[in-house]
């Protein structure tokens, strides 16, 4: 019964139906993407779910992660995803991995699943998913949302192109994941159905079906204009053209980590630091901190990072404190060692100061 309308469809059918039970499809992260493409395989009854994630529910995932209420604020996501999606079918096996993908984990993982669900939203990941996949012979369905584009993919290195001869490189520019982008829920909502629903064609694969493998289908929101674009297998991939035993798994955490906070008295006092503005040109000019230098967060999003050894002792603050900790992040994702952000930025320094000296 709970299968009827599906079944119903000649392309999927009873036999459809069963291959959907027998699945293993890993989700890579149970965020934005995950979320919507989750509750639609748990629904269509794919019978093995695993939902890798280490992250925990915050108020701010809300929006978007519709797996979450606010009951789970605070709670890991992987678990929180796996109790939803177990009210919504019983029937399915769900496993939890709270971790985050790596090249230690992945090799197992990647053995133990048919198909690779990507619901990341960083460039480390997906390359590390990708390596895996082309290693361990999987396919995986590629998803990525800015701003108000979206785009996805299946990428299978044994019958066409891979991840890596669509960007061969990771980014210079890593740019930090945390929380600086925009995004509408349901634009992330309309990609991760869309993976969902790739999944469900290369479970069932009927002859009907043309899943995206190599090639990249985009859509713009704003206009609902869609592409397809074809993706040239490269001959020189610096992953699919090598022998899967050469393919090393590399993987450096992209996860925020832990910024610790000064108070402006604290980052006064320490005179061997660098002390770095973040905000912009126009908010420098209305009023800044004496010996602070200007280094807005936008070039340092964009790659351009202060001249300065890693060592030193970087201090970032920006109007309120929530720049600072964005780009203190990227800092030391890119090596930076000593990293803090003053907590409540230039508008709790004026005050602290203002009132000190009254
Ligand atoms: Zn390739």
């Amino acid at each position: 019964m709970r299968y009827k309308r599906q079944i119903t469809l000649p392309e999927i059918g009873i036999d459809g139906q069963e291959k959907i039970a027998r699945a293993h499809v890993l989700c890579v992260g149970a965020g934005g993407l995950g979320s919507p493409a989750l509750l639609y395989l748990a629904a269509a009854g794919i019978g093995h779910i695993g939902i890798i994630d280490f992250d925990h529910v915050d108020e701010s995932n809300l929006q978007r992660q519709i797996l979450f209420t606010i009951d789970g604020i605070g709670q890991p996501k992987a678990v929180q995803a796996k109790e939803r999606l177990q009210a919504l079918n019983p029937e399915i096996e769900i496993t939890v991995y709270e971790d985050e993908l790596n090249a230690e984990n992945a090799p197992d993982l990647f053995q133990a699943y048919d198909i690779i669900l990507d619901g990341t939203d960083n460039f480390e990941t997906k390359f590390l998913i990708n390596d895996a996949a082309v290693k361990y012979k999987k396919p995986w369905v590629y998803g990525a949302i800015q701003g108000f584009d979206g785009q996805a993919s299946v990428f299978d290195a044994q019958t066409g192109p891979c991840y890596r001869c669509l960007y061969p490189e990771k980014p210079k520019a890593r740019i930090a994941n945390c929380a600086e982008a925009g995004v509408i829920g349901a634009v992330a909502g309309l990609i991760g159905v869309t993976q969902a629903l790739q999944v469900i064609q290369l479970v069932t694969r009927h002859e009907s079906f043309e899943p995206l493998f190599g090639k990249l289908w985009t859509l713009d929101t704003k206009t609902m204009q869609t592409r397809i674009l074809n993706i040239p297998k490269n001959p020189d991939c610096p992953a699919c053209s090598k022998k899967r035993d050469d393919v090393i798994l590399a993987y450096s955490s992209p996860v925020c980590g832990f910024v610790p906070e000064l108070t402006p008295q604290q980052a006064r006092g320490r005179s061997n630091s660098c002390l770095i503005d973040v905000r912009e040109k126009e908010e420098w000019d209305q009023g800044h901190i004496d010996g602070a230098q200007l280094w807005p967060l936008s070039k340092i999003m964009a790659g351009d990072l202060p001249d300065l050894p890693q060592e030193t002792e970087i201090i970032l603050h920006c109007q309120k404190g929530m720049r600072s900790l964005q780009a203190a992040q990227i800092l030391k994702v890119q090596g930076y060692l000593e990293v803090y952000s003053v907590s409540g930025g230039y508008e709790a320094w004026v005050n602290c100061f203002e009132d000190a000296s009254e």
